[in-house]
């Protein structure tokens, strides 16, 4: 998979993915990351990229020609058609279910606004996907573009330690994930659940399902409308709700 995130802050990006597991995957070209600093792409002599905005208002505003330039330069690295991001707030909200789609792609390029955002002309022409990382406004596009990597990334096959790393993480069917304990067996008077030292498989696993769908009871409740939930999983439900709904 090739990221090519066009930015005024490539060191951002760099130096974000080459730690850890991003850092190992590029190590190993399971994935690999290109910034593009838009700033070479600038007629300026000052290395200039940003202008005040048309109509006036406070901030300035990304050029047009320096944006489309490096996104075509981007274009002519990446050897098939590739997937055009545009990291912005007023983007479909991301999501699990998009990391999993995007995971499937080979080249996706991921365009960083920053300041008051870019020309409009540039996204008219382009036709970026508008994504968003959540309702809230960062000054610039990296972090969000990082966010997005990130989560791709580990759902590349040989990204995570093991395949089954993700496939039941909180979101991966639709519900949180259980708690998770290490060592030691007792922290200040607090004891790891028995069940998890019994070595019995079956039972440990069952014992997750209830308290994946308990987290998810209490902590996102919306998000049980749209689960994979069977018989089972229902009926414990309606349980918690009965619990809950009891006088103390
Ligand atoms: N003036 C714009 C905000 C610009 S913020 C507005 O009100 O809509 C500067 C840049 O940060 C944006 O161009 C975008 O690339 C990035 N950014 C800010 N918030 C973001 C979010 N929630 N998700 C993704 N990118 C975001």
């Amino acid at each position: 998979m090739n990221f090519y995130v066009l930015t005024l802050f490539p060191d951002m990006i760099n130096e974000a993915m080459s730690h850890s597991i991003m850092g190992r995957a590029q190590n190993e070209g399971l994935i690999n990351v290109r910034a593009i600093d838009i700033r070479d792409f600038s007629k300026d002599k000052n290395r200039r990229v940003d202008d005040y905005p048309y109509g006036g208002g406070c901030g300035m505003v990304m050029q047009a020609g320096p944006v489309f330039d490096a996104f075509t330069y981007a274009k002519s690295l990446s050897p098939d058609k590739p997937r055009l991001l545009y990291m912005s707030p007023k983007g479909r909200p991301f999501s699990q279910k998009t990391a999993e789609e995007l995971s499937k792609e080979e080249n996706i390029i991921i365009l960083c606004g920053h300041y008051e955002g870019i020309d409009e002309r540039v996204t008219d022409r382009l036709s970026p996907e508008e994504i968003s990382i959540g309702d809230f406004v960062l000054s610039g596009g990296e972090i969000a573009a990082l966010a997005v990597m990130d989560s791709v990334s580990r759902l590349i096959p040989g990204v995570l330690g093991k395949e089954e790393s993700f496939a039941r993480e909180s979101f991966s069917e639709g519900l949180l994930e259980y708690p998770q304990y290490t060592r030691p067996y007792e922290f200040m008077g607090s004891e790891v659940p028995d069940i998890l030292l019994s070595g019995h498989h079956k039972n440990i696993s069952g014992w997750r399902r209830k308290k994946s769908l308990e987290e998810t009871f209490k902590k996102r409740p919306d998000l049980l409308k749209t689960a994979c939930l069977t018989e089972e999983d229902s009926a414990y439900i309606n349980e918690l709700k009965k619990n809950c709904s009891k006088p103390e």
